[in-house]
């Protein structure tokens, strides 16, 4: 089968043929679809320091992607061929205590499709069964294509009670876009998003969001000011990895507030513990998804009205997969999509 693969331990990526992946009992293999590009691929096609410690080379990439069943294991319930899936793309060990205790999303011996084991950025993808998520009919297949993504910003989003808030969101990417989304619809008073990037916050004002600001040129104070917010955000979400990000947040966030944190720095981030402590924020360190609760939140979420086309803006097929990753990268994109094999 064709395949996006990491031909050596170096930059670049190849589009080459590899062999079909084998299904055990409780497997079910994916026929792809279509597929989009992340964060993580770009470090991966880049070859940075992370990525240089965790890909085993010659493995297939890619790990947000929609598809069909191609074919199910021996032991496999509840899903037949045909039917359109997408799958989670952490596969957790089943064993350890978190596993076991319905904590899949703490497990310590997760493993990442596209990361650890070969990927979805080809013609097929195995994963095991409980992994495979079915995509109820009436969400499309471009949708269907960013779950993975948008189960990073439900997830997030829904992890402190946000009806009546005045949330801030740090980095307005395809995560913080949707939080944003997110957010609005589940009742929100204020959600003001910031980014560096003109393209992103145009992104940003285009799903509705009500307040959109460059980091770089506008005070959070003044925003609060305009708004007739008086104490500070209750709700943080930082979806940015920037460290500068997180220390502004802190400053504006309200005594008792809660702060979630997606983003990932690149390195060690010093910030001010005094906002912390003295006044009292709650901080949740957020990893992919609740499996599978942010599944069913997300996919019923989007059933009652959430709209989060805007965030996809480009599609190319798996053969331009060079322009898409340059694309991507670009500061002009939202979503790019992987199409057609
Ligand atoms: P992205 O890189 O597309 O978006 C980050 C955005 O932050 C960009 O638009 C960038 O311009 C903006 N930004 C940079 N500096 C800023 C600043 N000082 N203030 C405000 N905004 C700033 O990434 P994404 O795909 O939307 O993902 C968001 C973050 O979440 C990334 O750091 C990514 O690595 C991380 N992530 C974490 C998980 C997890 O499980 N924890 C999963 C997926 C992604
Ligand atoms: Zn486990």
């Amino acid at each position: 089968m064709k395949a996006i693969i990491k031909p050596t331990a170096g930059p670049g990526l190849e589009l080459t043929d590899v062999p079909m992946p084998e299904h055990g009992p409780n497997d079910v293999l994916i026929e792809v679809s279509q597929a989009s590009i992340c964060g993580t691929d770009l470090h991966i096609e880049a070859w940075d320091e992370w990525a240089a410690s965790t890909i085993p080379v010659g493995m297939v990439v890619g790990h947000e992607y929609m598809g069909t069943a191609a074919a199910v294991g021996s032991e496999v319930t509840g899903i037949s061929v045909g039917q359109r899936v997408s799958g989670e793309g952490h596969i957790t060990c089943g064993t350890c205590r978190n596993c076991r205790a319905g904590q899949r999303h703490h497990c310590r011996n997760t493993v990442g499709v596209g990361v650890d084991r070969a990927g979805a950025f080809a013609e097929f993808v195995m994963i095991p069964a409980i992994n495979v998520f079915p995509i109820p009919d009436d969400i499309d297949d471009d949708i269907a294509t960013i779950l993975d993504p948008l189960g990073n910003a439900t997830h997030t989003a829904l992890s402190f009670p946000l009806v009546g808030e005045d949330v801030l969101i740090t980095g307005a990417g395809p995560i913080g876009l949707m939080a944003g989304a997110i957010a609005n619809r589940v009742g929100v008073r204020h959600v003001v998003i910031t980014d560096v990037n003109d393209y992103r916050l145009k992104l940003a004002r285009a799903m509705g969001i009500e307040r959109a600001v460059r980091a770089d040129q506008e005070s959070l104070e003044s925003v609060m000011r305009e708004l007739g917010m008086i104490e500070g955000f209750d709700v943080g979400m930082e979806m940015s990895g920037n460290p500068h990000a997180l220390r502004d947040m802190l400053h504006v966030m309200n005594h008792g507030g809660k702060v979630a944190l997606l983003g990932i720095p690149p390195s060690e981030a010093p910030i001010d513990w005094n906002d912390v402590i003295f006044k009292g924020l709650s901080m949740q360190g957020i990893y992919g998804r609740r499996m599978f609760e942010t599944w069913y939140q997300m996919t019923a979420l989007l059933q009652g009205g959430l709209d989060i086309s805007p965030v996809i803006t480009h599609h190319f097929t798996f053969e331009q997969w060079k322009a898409a990753f340059e694309t991507a990268r670009s500061a002009e994109a939202g979503k790019v999509i992987l199409t057609g094999w």
